[in-house]
């Protein structure tokens, strides 16, 4: 079994988010990244099918090397081995297409991504992943099984849980009750520091996509009290503030 997993690096969740550049792009000056939460699902996944097989996982991260410290931490949690494209990855489109340039035929039975990055967002590295490669791509998965060539999945859906099978290979994407994620031990720490961690130039791609503004949301209004005595008021500052009714 040889497994690859994909790796997003974000902000922590603590972070103070500020633009530069006139608001188009974000200031990750002094800016601690952490794995991205959904990747660890899908690492842990990974280890928990590949594992007893003896198998393979690496994790991939298209990124430049002050990721480097998130890919270590993916080793001490029990990946085999890392692999890092040495891009800026300005666009959704762009790191699918270096995932997929590098995947194309390295014979992965899978490919786990997250179900989106918690910083953009975007939830399409995915599905645009199984297109290039032209293999099947499930999105948002809560179960997985793997039985020969075949993969058993499940998804929550609307009011209900969906389950269907596909071939191998496949490329899905972790969603939070695919597992609890695995927590590095000393003995997994000390093992990643020296774990081979490749470094690869990017595949010939373009970013397809140019960022005109960024702009945070507006800070939410205080609380105002109005007495329970006094619904009138609430009417006119529902119809005329509010403008609810
Ligand atoms: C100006 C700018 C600079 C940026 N610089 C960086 C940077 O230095 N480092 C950085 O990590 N991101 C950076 N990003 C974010 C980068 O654009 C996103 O990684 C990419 O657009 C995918 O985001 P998404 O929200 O569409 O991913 P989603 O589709 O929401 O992500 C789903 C899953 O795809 C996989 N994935 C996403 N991104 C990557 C990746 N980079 N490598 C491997 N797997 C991935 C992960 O498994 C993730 O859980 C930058 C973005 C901008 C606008």
């Amino acid at each position: 079994m040889k497994v690859l997993v994909c790796m997003s690096v974000v902000p922590d969740t603590t972070t103070k988010i500020t633009f530069t550049d006139n608001d188009t792009s974000f200031n990750a000056q002094g800016v601690q990244f952490i794995m991205n939460p959904y990747d660890e699902l899908a690492l842990t996944k990974a280890l928990d099918i590949a594992e007893p097989s003896g198998g393979t996982v690496t994790i991939l991260h298209v990124g430049p090397a002050d990721a480097e410290p998130a890919i270590r931490k993916a080793l001490s949690m029990g990946a085999t081995d890392a692999v890092r494209i040495n891009a800026v990855p300005t666009d959704s489109q762009f790191v699918a297409e270096q995932i997929a340039s590098y995947a194309k035929d390295k014979g992965f039975d899978f490919i786990l991504t997250g179900r989106e990055s918690i910083d953009y967002n975007g939830g399409a590295v995915c599905g645009l992943l199984g297109a290039l490669l032209n293999i099947p791509s499930v999105n948002v998965i809560t179960q997985l099984n793997i039985s020969g060539q075949t993969a058993s999945i499940e998804r929550d859906i609307d009011g209900g849980r969906e389950t269907l099978s596909c071939s191998l290979p496949f490329v899905a994407s972790a969603q939070k009750d695919l597992c609890e994620p695995r927590i590095p031990n000393m003995r997994g720490i000390m093992a990643a520091r020296t774990k081979p961690l490749q470094v690869v130039e990017p595949a010939t791609s373009q970013n397809h996509v140019a960022y005109s503004r960024f702009e945070l949301p507006q800070p939410k209004q205080g609380v105002r009290m109005i007495s329970a005595e006094n619904p009138e008021e609430l009417l006119h500052l529902l119809r005329n503030e509010a403008k609810v009714i």
